[in-house]
């Protein structure tokens, strides 16, 4: 049978990774670990991922600030140890604006120069984010707050697929310019599966005149399922195709593990493609998936290059 002739133009197009120079700027992110087991897992990645050169590696806080210790210890130690320069994800919920303050006194002195400022979801057994009394109202007043405290590089978050509390798009891309114009100079996205989205996403906060850098996040997917549940609470759309290439992988993650790579190198690709220079990795706390994808970007461990 002859294949149709626009099946046969892309297969013969050019490599998809041949060549590509590794002009790349990349930055992952773990989070904190609950146990020694899983506190050895990070020290690995971490000590995997480090030789790429990231611009800056962020641990996340857990919700209703549960992870407060546990996340500031591991900054610091990635800063320390690691010595990669390492952000602090800080939130607004459940705490009062002189406690988050204090959280981030406590970074500046510990030599932390960078929060990823953000409003946090509800505590667990609340469906609607409300404002702790005495609290942060949301991460554009948390902004504010901080720099009063120090002249921290603040990373923020950003939605191509519209924030699920935000009435419209509109309304979204105002907020993330309230944001740029409260003194964050990086917004990081929510996770996506489609590079049109985030390009469509980076032309209309172009149009409505945001200054700051759009990083995409890539996830890497570790499990399907739990993808699927994390996208219907924070609205990334998983296309149906990609539903397709991970059935019946359930029980072969090494299957799973190529599949995975080889989606999210091609969504890198295309973002490449598409002039992205700056890429954010939801790792999980694992490495090789997103080595992997850096590797197939042509980033090289930095002596090697
Ligand atoms: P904000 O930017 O404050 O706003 C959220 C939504 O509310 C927006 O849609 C906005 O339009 C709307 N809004 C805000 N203020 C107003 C207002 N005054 N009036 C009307 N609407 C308003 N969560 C954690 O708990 N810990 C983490 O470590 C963490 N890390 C993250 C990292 C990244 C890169 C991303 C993308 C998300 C992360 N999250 C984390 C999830 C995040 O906390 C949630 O998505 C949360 O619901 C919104 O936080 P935000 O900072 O985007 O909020």
């Amino acid at each position: 049978m002859t294949a149709p002739v626009s099946e046969t133009a892309l297969a013969h197009e050019d490599p998809l990774f041949a060549s590509l120079p590794g002009d790349i700027d990349v930055s992952f992110e773990f989070f904190p670990p609950k146990s020694e087991a899983m506190a050895q897992t990070l020290r690995n990645s971490v000590e995997a991922l480090a030789p790429l050169g990231p611009r800056f590696v962020s641990v996340t806080y857990g919700a209703g600030g549960s992870t407060r210790e546990r996340t500031h210890a591991e900054v610091v130690r990635i800063q320390n140890e690691a010595g990669i320069p390492a952000a602090a994800h800080l939130t607004c919920v459940a705490a009062t604006r002189d406690e988050v303050d204090d959280v981030a006194r406590h970074y500046w002195e510990a030599g932390v120069r960078h929060i990823v400022a953000l409003r946090g979801d509800p505590p667990t057994g609340e469906t609607r984010y409300s404002q702790h009394p005495g609290g942060y109202a949301n991460a554009a007043d948390l902004i504010g707050g901080l720099r009063r405290i120090a002249d921290f590089e603040i990373s923020v978050a950003a939605y191509p697929e519209v924030h699920p509390d935000s009435p419209h798009a509109e309304a979204d891309l105002a907020n993330l310019k309230a944001k740029f114009d409260a003194g964050a100079t990086r917004a990081i996205t929510q996770y996506i599966f489609d590079p049109e989205c985030f390009f469509r996403f980076r032309e209309q906060a172009e149009a409505a005149g945001l200054g700051g850098e759009i990083v995409p996040g890539i996830m890497p997917v570790m499990s399907f399922a739990a993808v699927q549940r994390m996208s219907g609470l924070c609205g990334t759309a998983i296309p149906e195709w990609m539903a397709g290439l991970f059935e019946g992988l359930d029980e072969r993650p090494e299957a799973r593990q190529l599949v995975s790579a080889t989606i999210a190198a091609e969504l890198c690709r295309r973002l490449y493609a598409g002039g992205v220079r700056q890429f954010h990795f939801y790792t999980l706390n694992r490495a090789e998936l997103s080595y992997a994808i850096c590797h197939m970007l042509g980033l090289r461990p930095k002596g090697l290059q």
